[in-house]
């Protein structure tokens, strides 16, 4: 019993560490074949999915019953608009995403998708309509191909294709020397951050699901690959529910609401230009980004220069 317990133990801290990164969700379930603490109910249905409407109501979080993460959260993302979450790091922004994943469950309030609270369905029927773009993608150690026909293994090698197009990253695929058959991930060609996303939101089109998560990266992407994935991100999401995770405020001036959390309490919301005209803490964070983005289209000219 002692000898099992450590191996055990150890794939519950592996397992941990993982989910906490969301990484990439749908893969990890399918690598580690591991039960998660959340279990669907015995009379659990799968969810009957219309327009993907998303509402949070009164949501309280806690990982740890000492800390409250989220203190009663409400807000809407209606069938096929977007809505972006900002805020310091650490207000709780992504803790929303993984709720939304049923990766825990709440202490208190509902979370419904098209009016079904989803701790009634079915966790692979729940997960099946929702697309994450995450952060930090890992890939799986194969072809660039296979990466992206993971959306959708039923794809065509023309749609496979095709979405890569649509995620600008086909160009760069068709460079190099073996192709789509290109060996990628821990084993082969290491691809740069702004490429490994790119290839989600490739496998993300291919997939298409009703409704959209995206958390943007933070690390500084040079320009031109974040307005690249910006565009793919774009397309993507037009006419699906999206949730975004936005760093850089830049990429949800159109979102049709961006809310403003704030030690897991929603601080402010509205539309940019009405976010603006508040002149509170989103104005600020407006002000300070621009600032940053001058000062280093500045420091690009110098070196330029010279
Ligand atoms: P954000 O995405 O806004 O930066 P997160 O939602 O990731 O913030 O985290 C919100 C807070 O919850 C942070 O203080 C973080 O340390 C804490 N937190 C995140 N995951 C866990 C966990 N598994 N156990 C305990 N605390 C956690
Ligand atoms: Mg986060």
């Amino acid at each position: 019993l002692i000898q099992l317990s450590v191996p055990l133990n150890f794939i519950g801290f592996v397992y941990r560490e993982i989910r906490q990164g969301l990484t990439d969700i749908e893969q990890m379930f399918d690598l580690l074949d591991v039960k998660a603490e959340v279990v669907d109910k015995p009379d659990a249905k799968p969810l009957a999915i219309a327009q993907g409407a998303i509402r949070f109501e009164n949501v309280h979080f806690a990982y740890d019953p000492e800390r409250p993460i989220l203190k009663g959260i409400s807000f809407e993302v209606p069938a096929g608009k977007t809505v972006a979450i900002v805020g310091p790091s650490g207000a709780g922004k992504s803790t929303i995403s993984r709720l939304l994943y049923r990766f825990y469950d709440i202490q208190q309030g509902a979370i419904t998708i098209d009016g079904q609270d989803v701790r009634d369905i079915t966790q692979t029927s729940l997960r099946s309509v929702i697309g994450m773009v995450p952060q930090d993608t890992v890939l799986f150690n194969d072809t660039i191909a296979y990466n992206i026909r993971y959306g959708r293994i039923s794809a065509s090698e023309d749609e496979v294709l095709k979405a890569a197009e649509i995620a600008q990253i086909g160009t760069f695929i068709r460079s190099l020397p073996d192709g789509f058959k290109t060996m990628v991930g821990e084993r082969g060609l290491k691809l740069s951050g702004g490429e490994k996303q790119r290839v989600a939101i490739a496998r993300t089109i291919l997939k298409a699901p009703p409704i959209l998560i995206l958390d943007e990266a933070t690390s500084a992407l040079d320009t031109t690959t974040e307005q690249e994935i910006q565009s793919a991100l774009d397309l993507v999401s037009q006419n699906r529910t999206t949730l975004v995770i936005a760093h850089r405020l830049s990429t949800v001036i159109n979102a049709d609401e961006i809310i403003v959390l704030r030690h897991g309490e929603i601080a402010e919301r509205g539309t940019h230009a009405a976010l603006l005209e508040q002149n509170g803490l989103y104005a600020s964070m407006w002000n300070r980004q621009r600032e940053a983005t001058q000062a280093e289209e500045h420091l690009r000219q110098v070196r330029e220069s010279d």
